[in-house]
């Protein structure tokens, strides 16, 4: 089971993988923008989709 970051914006993925501290990391490396579109992407705003992977 693992889950997917996605920007509401453009639909990018930010981060696909297993764990949610890694996630909030990888926010924090783009400095919480997406990396394609560059929107503003907060912890509590982003759209976490669980997937199966
Ligand atoms: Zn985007």
């Amino acid at each position: 089971m693992g889950f997917e970051i996605v920007c509401q914006e453009c639909g990018a993925a930010i981060f696909t993988g297993f764990d949610l501290k890694s996630a909030k990391d990888v926010l924090k490396l783009y400095s919480g923008r997406c990396k394609k579109c560059g929107t503003l992407l907060s912890p509590q705003d982003f759209q976490l989709e669980v997937v199966r992977l």
